[in-house]
């Protein structure tokens, strides 16, 4: 038979002492999320509620004008790029209608989206290239995407995600960013926070985690060099934080 008193003495110290250890010397003891994995179903849970439906803010009818506001869209936000592609989409919304008309009629449509000289060169280039080498369809691999003028694995996740459901995880400087304050990749570099994302979610959650986690960056991250102590899921997953953290750069 146990002895009560024992049993007593085993409670005290499963549940009271870490309270009364931790009033004693003056800090809130808060549980951390202490496993990657238990980082990452707590985040898409919380994503989930926060943006349950979260469309695609770039406009586009198909895969085609996907490319080219993606394209658009670096270095310029995507509400500017919106209000850009209309004009350029009158002219040309398909890889034939576009590869005639000249790199100038390109640019001016353009011109406000941030460096208009390269990336009208490339939608004339690439609109070419998908004309003389893939019928005017754009390719569904990895590997013939980033070989179009201007398309980096970025611009091709985005792509093969969206245009085509293809599993990727686009990561942009958000998603980079958010995953090393999340604690879930070490944040060495873009190719490393895919890999880490693309093995702590299943293939079916990227296409909408990638948009969860760029929004929920675009509303909070807006503070330059935020010691990722302040909004809800830096301090969920890590409320004893005290020291900033301070995010590698893509
Ligand atoms: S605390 Fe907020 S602003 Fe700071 S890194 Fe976290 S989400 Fe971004």
């Amino acid at each position: 038979m146990r002895d009560p008193g024992a049993d007593r003495l085993i409670h005290f110290l499963e549940t009271g002492f870490p309270v009364v250890l931790s009033v004693a010397i003056g800090i809130k003891w808060q549980s951390e999320m202490k496993t990657k994995k238990e980082r990452a179903e707590y985040i898409a849970r919380k994503l989930d509620e926060l943006y349950p439906e979260i469309p695609i803010p770039l406009d586009h009818t198909d895969a085609y004008t996907l490319l080219i506001a993606v394209l658009l869209s670096a270095q310029c936000t995507d509400k500017r790029v919106n209000l850009v592609t209309p004009a350029l989409f009158a002219l040309a919304d398909n890889p034939h209608d576009m590869a005639k008309l000249s790199v100038e009629a390109i640019k001016e449509c353009v011109a406000t989206c941030g460096l208009a000289n390269s990336k009208a060169k490339n939608i004339k280039a690439l609109s070419e290239m998908l004309v003389n080498n893939y019928g005017g369809e754009v390719p569904r691999t990895f590997e013939e995407l980033e070989q179009l003028p201007g398309v980096g694995h970025k611009t091709a996740s985005v792509v093969m995600i969206h245009a085509f459901r293809i599993p990727a995880f686009p990561v942009d400087t958000h998603i980079h960013r958010l995953a090393q304050r999340w604690g879930l990749t070490n944040g060495k570099n873009v190719e490393q926070t895919e890999a880490d994302c693309k093995k702590l979610w299943p293939a079916e959650d990227w296409e909408k985690l990638h948009l969860q986690i760029i929004t929920y960056g675009r509303e909070h991250c807006t503070a330059r060099g935020c010691d990722g102590t302040k909004c809800e899921i830096c301090r969920t997953t890590y409320p004893n934080r005290t020291k900033p953290f301070i995010a590698k750069k893509a």
